[in-house]
């Protein structure tokens, strides 16, 4: 027997788990090389934007008080605009989540009387409070901002009559979701969304097209601001921060956009000229850095897990043979207890925590209980592996990440193991 085979069997892998993973790794060697192709040409794009904007030993260490003359923030900025082909950016660790990203790029860029518009269905569920869709405080609703929305067709593509039709004087800003997130749709491809954009600018040329890009960096080669979005938003706890960016969140896009975003992040007159950024620095560039190739191994660990629970029988949405546009696999489980078992083997992979056995809680704004498996290093990071699953049908459980493809594929094992001999 191989040492590393001895080492599964230490951890108490199967020999049959082990023999359908082997088989499975095999049959995905060609995918596997597409996946490493791209993330070899994402790493020289982000070599590229640190070399053309000079990032040098010293732009790693961060300011303190106000901020001002912050280098290493200011470079940070550069090198995300160049890797998005934007004007500008807006990276800090004062962006306290996606949401909160997402937040101030619409208050930022929109004004009473203007209404905001999504041609792609109901946006991520904590962008429904601060749109006002479900009350909430200082919502864009109470400044007297309307909200519109065009569903997508039963197909998954997109209704663009509903969507012309939808299209108004008040119409300022349109946000379009890259990412499923938990919702049954699929994802969007940077393309589909390039032609999207194309289809609203020529109704209407001058409104702001947004992409929430959560989970989508770095996936494909391109980036939706390569096909015509104004403003590129996502969280630095997912795939841009590497797993190292401790905390953060980026805007990417036109000068104005940028601006009006970071005085909503700061204050009027302030803008992008404040806020230090301590001892941040050096894990966002570091993460930067890295996060082509951890991206690639959260891909790898997605397709590997569809294949192995899909041979099993089991719904998987992307399936094995779809191409990928992020990195967030769903499989339907078709019980609470296997949603149960498939978290507790995500867990107990975990080099952090992997002793501990999650159990379901009723977590707020949730209309079921939520098991979530997390052995993070960052709280809350969903770049490295991590699944949940509300406990209810049709007991779907949604897992990303995977820092390392040999992580993921551990994990998946556990996780597989536990759903299919308990
Ligand atoms: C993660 C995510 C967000 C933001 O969520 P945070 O938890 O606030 O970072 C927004 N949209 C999508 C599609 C996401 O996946």
């Amino acid at each position: 027997m191989d040492k590393l085979t001895e080492m599964y069997l230490e951890f108490g892998i199967k020999k049959e788990v082990l023999d359908t993973a082997s088989k499975v790794e095999a049959e995905l060697k060609e995918r596997f090389e597409e996946i490493d192709r791209n993330a070899e040409y994402n790493q020289l794009k982000v070599i590229r934007a640190m070399q053309a904007n000079r990032v040098s030993e010293a732009c790693l260490s961060g300011t303190t008080g106000y901020g001002y003359n912050d280098m290493g923030r200011d470079t940070l900025e550069a090198v995300y605009a160049s890797i998005f082909g934007t004007e500008s950016a807006l990276v800090r660790p004062q962006i306290t989540c996606g949401t909160h990203a997402l937040a101030i790029a619409l208050m930022g860029n929109l004004r009473p009387g203007d209404e905001l518009l999504s041609p792609v269905g109901k946006p991520y569920d904590t962008l429904e409070e601060v749109i006002g869709i479900r009350p909430g405080r200082g919502s864009l609703a109470e400044y007297g901002i309307t909200y519109a929305q065009a569903d997508l067709l039963s197909d998954g593509s997109f209704d663009f009559d509903a969507i012309k039709a939808a299209i108004g004087d008040k119409t300022a800003l349109v946000t379009i979701q890259r990412s499923k997130g938990y919702q049954a749709r699929k994802t969007l491809s940077v393309e589909a969304i390039g032609e999207l954009i194309a289809f609203i600018k020529k109704i209407k040329p001058d409104v702001i097209c947004m992409v929430d890009n959560c989970y989508g960096e770095f996936v494909e080669t391109i980036e939706p601001s390569d096909v015509g979005a104004d403003m590129v938003v996502g969280s630095l706890i997912k795939n841009p921060g590497g797993g190292l960016a401790a905390t953060g969140g980026y805007i990417a896009g036109r000068t104005e956009c940028v601006e009006n975003a970071a005085v909503r992040l700061t204050t009027p007159g302030l803008g992008k000229e404040v806020g230090a950024s301590l001892d941040a620095l050096k894990s966002m560039y570091q993460g930067l850095f890295m996060a082509p190739s951890v991206t690639a191994s959260a891909l790898k660990s997605a397709i590997f897990a569809a294949r192995l629970f899909e041979d099993a029988g089991f719904t998987v949405v992307p399936n094995g043979n779809e191409e990928r546009y992020d990195i967030i696999q769903a499989v339907t489980l078709g019980s609470a207890d296997k949603v149960i078992d498939f978290c507790r083997g995500i867990q107990s992979a975990a080099p952090v925590d992997g002793h501990v056995v999650p159990e379901p809680w009723d977590m707020p704004g949730y209309d079921a209980p939520v098991i979530m498996a997390a052995g993070a290093f960052i709280s809350g990071s969903s770049i490295e592996l991590s699944a949940d699953g509300p406990i209810k049908p049709p007991y779907n459980v949604f897992f990303q990440g995977g820092l390392t493809w040999q992580h993921g594929k551990f994990g998946i094992m556990k996780a597989y193991q536990n759903v299919m001999y308990k």
